[in-house]
């Protein structure tokens, strides 16, 4: 395995990170991406302090899945404990992505769910995204309860902070940031015409089971 996997990976992450940019989806060095090298305990993570946009291949990190390193210069990103701690909970993982998604994040604000309100996200996420109670950023405490919602979800809002999505590679962890993010825009606009009353998931899954 080698290092052909690492380089494949290291370079799909760099181009995944200017995509989460142009998107609107981190601004400044916030937010942060990994990827798993396949049949290894190990994954490659974003350095602590890089712009998403900006990030070089050879300055990924290699971590394991306790989040110690194990190549590369940088120090790792902060939220190395939620991405190691997801890892080890979901092995169909290949990717994390974690963004402060404007819309999204303000939800976490809200202490509102984002619903899957339209077909296309009901697909995808069944029974939307729920938040995960407020913990410091970086902390230990913040991957514990992580590792307990994303059992059952493919993407968290994080309470006063943003948004976590995984994938079966690191494209689809990405676009299904992308798709949280237009997700509550559209929840935002369809709460301003019908009320918040109007979102009901049991109604949804009631409408959508055909
Ligand atoms: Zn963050």
């Amino acid at each position: 395995m080698g290092s052909n996997a690492i380089k494949d990976i290291s370079e799909r992450m760099v181009k995944a990170g200017r995509e989460l940019h142009n998107q609107g989806l981190v601004r400044g060095t916030s937010g942060n991406i990994s990827a798993r090298i396949p049949g290894t305990d190990t994954f490659l993570i974003k350095p602590s302090g890089a712009r998403m946009e900006c990030l070089k291949a050879d300055e990924l990190v290699l971590v394991d899945l306790q989040g110690n390193r194990i190549r590369g210069e940088s120090n790792v990103s902060m939220e190395t404990p939620i991405h190691s701690a997801i890892y080890r909970t979901r092995k169909d993982v290949q990717a994390v992505v974690h963004t402060h998604a404007p819309t999204a994040t303000a939800f976490g604000i809200a202490k509102t769910e984002i619903l899957p309100l339209q077909i296309e996200v009901f697909m995808l996420l069944p029974n939307g995204v729920p938040f995960v109670p407020f913990e410091p950023p970086g902390s230990e405490a913040l991957a514990l309860a992580v590792q307990k919602k994303i059992e059952d979800y493919d993407a968290l809002i994080l309470e006063n902070h943003g948004i976590v999505t995984v994938g079966s590679t690191i494209e689809a962890a990405c676009n299904l940031n992308e798709m949280v993010e237009e997700a509550a825009k559209i929840q935002f606009l369809a709460m301003t015409l019908a009320g918040k009353d109007a979102m009901n998931l049991a109604k949804l899954k009631e409408k959508f089971k055909t």
